[in-house]
């Protein structure tokens, strides 16, 4: 069930009233640093605007999410993981792992993640 965006964590983050450490943000999407990172780049990519997850887009919504992998080629130069490689996944409800009912996507990369899309 998500939170109301009042309430909700990343929505917070997005208005600031939460810190957080941005790494890139413009009008409509949001990047910074997973605060409990997995690899040494993890970052979440995320539109401002509040969706609970992929399956909750709407035509007003969607445009800013498709950006998403845009963007997370330019960060992944930024950050340097480009020429190694990298991943960009996000958790779709309870069984996808998914925590944070906001809309976000794990760019990760920095050292071989191995190949595994589940344990
Ligand atoms: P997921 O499990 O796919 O919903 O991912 C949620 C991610 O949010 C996890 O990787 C957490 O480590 C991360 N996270 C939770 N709280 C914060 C926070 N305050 N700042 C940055 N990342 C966070
Ligand atoms: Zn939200």
């Amino acid at each position: 069930m998500s939170a109301p965006a009042s309430e909700c964590l990343f929505c917070k983050i997005a208005r600031k009233e939460i810190p957080s450490a941005i790494v890139y943000e413009d009008d409509t999407l949001l990047a910074f640093k997973d605060i409990f990172p997995q690899a040494p780049v993890h970052l979440l990519i995320i539109p401002k605007a509040h969706s609970e997850g992929l399956a909750d887009l709407t035509p007003e919504t969607a445009p800013a999410a498709a950006r998403i992998p845009q963007l997370a080629a330019k960060l992944a130069l930024d950050q340097g993981i480009q020429s190694g490689g990298w991943r960009l996944i996000s958790n779709c409800g309870a069984d996808g792992g998914q925590t944070v009912f906001h809309l976000h996507f794990h760019l990760l990369g920095g050292k071989p993640l191995g190949g595994k899309l589940c344990q």
